[in-house]
């Protein structure tokens, strides 16, 4: 049974760069409705007692699908935060090791959103052996299945911005910019900023270590019901 984690902030506070109304559908009825599916679909499977990383990760079709949103979703809301901050330190030193300087990233990463046909995903990854990219996934596809760690993403599907911004994606992902959540991401990256995922080859059981964290990440401040 995999629950609907709790949303990190109040439905407004995130006005005007997301209203309240926005976040009715896409929390209220968009993530609610993956979650629902999916425990429908994994009832009495093999599925049923795993984590949502290893589900994901031994899926397809509308399986993945529903568990991939689920996940995608909750990144997502942890990836945003109300106020303005920015990156420092060792993951700081990393982006500009990696990119050159923070605005080289912006501009891929507003760059790859609006680039993105269709609907999907802009995620700042961590490659298997340690490097940072940026990376845009197709509907509900997302880092997991190639092994690179997200550490924040953006949803560029229609359902994320029509309602405050219309046709202007790259307006929106502007203000997304603009409303990182560093000091999650920073969480993420320290978290996988040692040898069981930085330098050895990936491992694919879907038990493995690199499925823990994102669960642990995941599961954080989620509802007991
Ligand atoms: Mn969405």
């Amino acid at each position: 049974m995999i629950e609907l984690p709790k949303l990190p902030f109040a439905k407004d506070a995130l006005e005007p760069f997301i209203s309240a109304e926005t976040i009715e559908y896409h929390y209220g009825k968009h993530h609610t409705a993956y979650v629902n599916k999916l425990n429908e679909l994994i009832k009495d499977t093999e599925y049923e007692d795993m984590s949502l990383s290893s589900i994901i990760r031994s899926s397809d079709g509308a399986i993945f699908n529903n568990s991939a949103q689920v996940f995608n979703h909750t990144f997502y809301w942890k990836s945003l935060s109300a106020s303005k901050s920015a990156p420092s330190g060792k993951l700081l030193a990393k982006i500009n090791n990696d990119f050159g300087s923070l605005e080289v990233l912006k501009e891929e990463f507003i760059k790859a959103g609006t680039t993105l046909f269709g609907s999907g995903w802009v995620w700042l990854v961590r490659e298997p052996k340690g490097q940072l990219a940026v990376k845009k996934t197709e509907n509900a596809h997302n880092p997991l299945g190639s092994h690179q760690i997200p550490l924040f993403v953006c949803d560029v599907w229609e359902h994320a911005y029509y309602i405050d911004y219309r046709n202007l994606r790259p307006k929106y992902l502007e203000e997304f910019w603009n409303h990182i959540n560093w000091d999650f991401a920073t969480k993420a990256f320290d978290k996988t900023d040692n040898d069981i995922f930085i330098g050895t080859e990936p491992c694919n059981d879907i038990h493995d270590p690199f499925c823990q964290v994102l669960d642990e990440l995941q599961n954080q401040d989620r509802v007991t019901s």
